[in-house]
């Protein structure tokens, strides 16, 4: 029946997907879209096969942060077929959508279903990497695309230096123990204000507090990403910050944070 032939070209293409990584926050604004993004760019740039899927029904980001809203997924013979951006395979719900409303009507079912899709009938081919970007918390989404991955996929948790005391990076954390999935680790973003004129890190909020917190829940602590001005106009831009200024501080510490995950 249907849901079986779905099971089956499931399963057929995430055979072919060596390591899957859930890119989670406990909340919305951490910059976890930005990370997960330079993140698939670092990787691509070691000469992986890299994917990028951007599950984000509500407010999928990833056609702006790469200038393609305009673009639309053909269909090949195996199914829909990523759009290339340098190398990186990416897909989102925003590329298929009519208008934004539409993902806004969306009910949990629906969004199961369309989480589904994009695993199953989306073409990735062979890939090294498949990074997913997850709306922030521990809801429908987060919960489909881990129960469709199965057990053992990677998570990947980023927060700011203000919220590292929170509980929503905590929720974050059991989520992906109770799903059996493997934490990678944690990554503080906005830690530290590069400045423009002369490079220097001013740590506008205290120092070390995330890795603090995966010391004290037991996960590793991949990096700090400074806050740096020119990754907002990155992101509003299309043109991705680690391809645009890839020799500065916050551009090292993604490179950092790639090689650890
Ligand atoms: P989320 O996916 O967690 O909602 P985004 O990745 O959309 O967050 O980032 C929110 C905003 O913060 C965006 O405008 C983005 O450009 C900006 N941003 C993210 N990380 C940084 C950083 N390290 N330095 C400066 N701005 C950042």
């Amino acid at each position: 029946d249907e849901q079986f032939q779905m099971r089956q070209r499931l399963n057929r293409n995430l055979c072919r997907i060596e390591h899957k990584i859930l890119v989670m926050s406990g909340k919305g604004g951490v910059g976890k879209s930005t990370t997960a993004l330079n993140l698939a760019l670092a990787l691509a740039a070691e000469d992986k096969a890299v994917g990028l899927l951007d599950v984000d029904l509500h407010g999928p980001s990833l056609p702006t942060m790469l200038g393609m809203s305009d673009q639309r997924p053909q269909m090949g013979e195996e199914g829909i077929l990523p759009l290339d951006f340098q190398g990186l395979r990416v897909m989102s719900i925003g590329f298929l959508l009519e208008s934004r409303d539409q993902a806004m009507i969306m009910r949990g079912p629906m969004k199961h279903g369309a989480i589904q899709q994009f695993l199953a009938d989306v073409a990735w081919g062979p890939l090294d990497v498949l990074v997913i970007d997850c709306p922030p918390g521990t809801g429908d989404e987060p919960l489909s695309a881990a129960q469709l991955l199965g057990e053992g996929a990677g998570a990947v948790i980023v927060t700011t230096p203000q919220d590292v005391a929170l509980v929503d990076v905590e929720k974050s954390v059991s989520f992906a123990r109770q799903l059996k999935m493997n934490i990678i680790g944690v990554i503080e973003n906005m830690a530290g204000f590069v400045c423009p004129h002369c490079n220097e890190v001013t740590d506008l909020f205290g120092r070390g507090g995330g890795e603090r917190l995966a010391g004290r829940m037991d996960i590793p602590f991949l990096g700090r990403i400074p806050l740096d001005p020119r990754l907002v106009q990155s992101g509003d831009s299309g043109r991705p910050f680690l391809l645009e200024h890839a020799d500065s501080i916050a551009a090292e510490a993604l490179r950092h944070v790639a090689r650890s995950a």
